[in-house]
């Protein structure tokens, strides 16, 4: 057995071998791309998911969806901060990685992780694009292209509909909390440091 295994190798690796691969490799590049899927840790219901989120929010997560350009409440939103899954709350961007594309949706160079979110093939208006979803629960969040600012060259163009935004909470002085509703003591020393 274990040499029929090994002639089965060498044979792969021989060029005539090649040409068979070069013709499923458009086939090999889907099933990669789908394979690449995660199971989705969180499901949410339908009714669930129309009680709290708007119509336009259910459209563009649930069913593919795409906001209007220059219509999105985070499209020139530029506090510092974290983009999440409107959905499940998943962080998937950092305000640091957000630039202005020009591009009428809001744009960042990189994810906050990398597994954040998952990528797919899309035709569905005859031109292939990434499509990326978020990976823990599957909405639908934008597209990704190659367009974007140096080092990364990525610009994931995002729906707002499909974030929800966490400002980056202060630190005040002398106070181990990040709250914002911090004891009246760390309030009057940050007045203090703003004369
Ligand atoms: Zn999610």
């Amino acid at each position: 057995m274990s040499g029929f295994s090994l002639l089965h190798l060498v044979s792969k690796s021989q060029p005539g071998a090649l040409s068979p691969r070069k013709r499923l490799s458009g086939l090999c590049c889907r099933i990669r791309v789908s394979g690449t899927k995660k199971t989705q840790v969180k499901s949410f219901s339908q009714e669930d998911l129309k009680k709290r989120l708007t119509p336009l929010q259910y459209r563009v997560t649930q069913d593919k969806g795409t906001e209007s350009a220059f219509s999105g409440e985070f499209t020139h939103h530029k506090d510092e901060g974290t983009y999440a899954c409107v959905v499940c709350a998943a962080p998937l961007f950092s305000s640091h990685a957000k630039f202005n594309s020009g591009s009428g949706w809001p744009s960042f160079s990189d994810l906050l992780k990398k597994d954040s979110i998952t990528e797919s093939d899309d035709f569905s208006i005859g031109i292939h694009r990434l499509e990326v979803a978020c990976s823990q629960c599957g909405a639908h969040l934008g597209h990704l292209f190659d367009d974007g600012p140096k080092p990364t060259g990525n610009r994931y163009c995002i729906n707002s509909a499909s974030l929800s935004f966490q400002p980056k909470q202060k630190v005040f002085v002398n106070c181990s909390s990040e709250a914002e509703d911090c004891p009246a003591a760390c309030s009057s020393v940050t007045e203090k440091s703003d004369l």
